[in-house]
């Protein structure tokens, strides 16, 4: 589903005529199968964003190529990987990026309302993911009303309302409480068992890549797989159903 080759990154930093090249990705292959959960573990600034707004065409890499869902999507402009992230991609954010001026309702629909889909369904379509995740209490309550649990879920509802085989997690848990935490990783895994949903989840945190199938870490820009030995990570297999 998901194909990283060779991956490198460098981000050019300093004044212009005064110009440094940082190595951030040195050679990164990564094979994510239909229906895995992938999590990637890593320091702060070791390059897991960077990786993943490569794996979602907001950054090009300096080398290697991207492939997704069959598709070479490396040299794809910025109107066709738009086209495609809206078709296959769907993304969990650390901060929720909720608009703040919209419901819980309005926000979860506005990729529908993007789209042009009539309102009617638009409501059939939103209400009922709004139920599944269970949030449709929330429907009328704006950001602000909502706690960051429920915060997260809208963002989830709203990355979930076209459908995307895919979803990409940064941080997913980074603004929860560990009980939310908890309920968070268990959506997660439930629309991974429920729906076939693919998901690369990249974090910092042990009990996070806890729920994978397959756990990378990412060290010096490389990726080192196990991530550990497997007696450390059952350890932490705390929300593996
Ligand atoms: P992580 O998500 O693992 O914390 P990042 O991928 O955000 O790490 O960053 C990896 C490294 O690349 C860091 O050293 C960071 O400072 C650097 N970096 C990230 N984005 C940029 C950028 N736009 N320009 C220059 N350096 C960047
Ligand atoms: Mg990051």
């Amino acid at each position: 589903m998901i194909e990283l080759r060779q991956i490198e990154h460098a981000f050019t930093l300093g004044r212009k005529g005064n110009e440094r090249r940082v190595p951030v990705l040195r050679g990164i292959d990564l094979t994510i199968r239909q229906g895995e959960i992938v999590t990637l573990i890593g320091r702060s600034g070791s390059g897991k964003s960077t990786l993943l707004h490569i794996a979602s065409g907001f950054i090009r890499p300096t080398n290697g190529r991207v492939t997704i869902a069959g598709q070479d999507v490396t040299d794809y402009g910025e109107g066709q990987w738009a086209d495609f992230r809206r078709r296959y991609l769907g993304f969990v954010f650390q901060n929720f990026q909720l608009i703040p001026s919209m419901t819980a309702f309005e926000n979860t629909e506005l990729p529908l309302v993007l789209q042009g889909v009539p309102a009617e369904n638009r409501r059939k379509q939103t209400t009922e993911l709004l139920e599944k995740l269970g949030i449709a209490a929330y429907a009328d309550h704006y950001p602000s009303e909502l706690s960051g649990g429920q915060q997260q879920r809208v963002g989830i509802a709203r990355s979930l309302i076209l459908n995307p085989p895919v979803l990409l997690a940064d941080e997913p848990t980074g603004s929860l409480d560990s009980e939310n935490e908890e309920q968070l990783l268990q959506l997660l895994q439930s629309l991974n068992r429920e729906h076939g949903i693919t998901l690369l989840i990249i974090t910092h945190d042990d009990k996070v890549a806890s729920i994978g199938n397959r756990t990378m870490r990412i060290e010096d820009g490389q990726l080192v797989s196990p991530a550990g030995t497997p007696n450390e990570y059952r350890k932490l297999e705390v929300v593996k159903p």
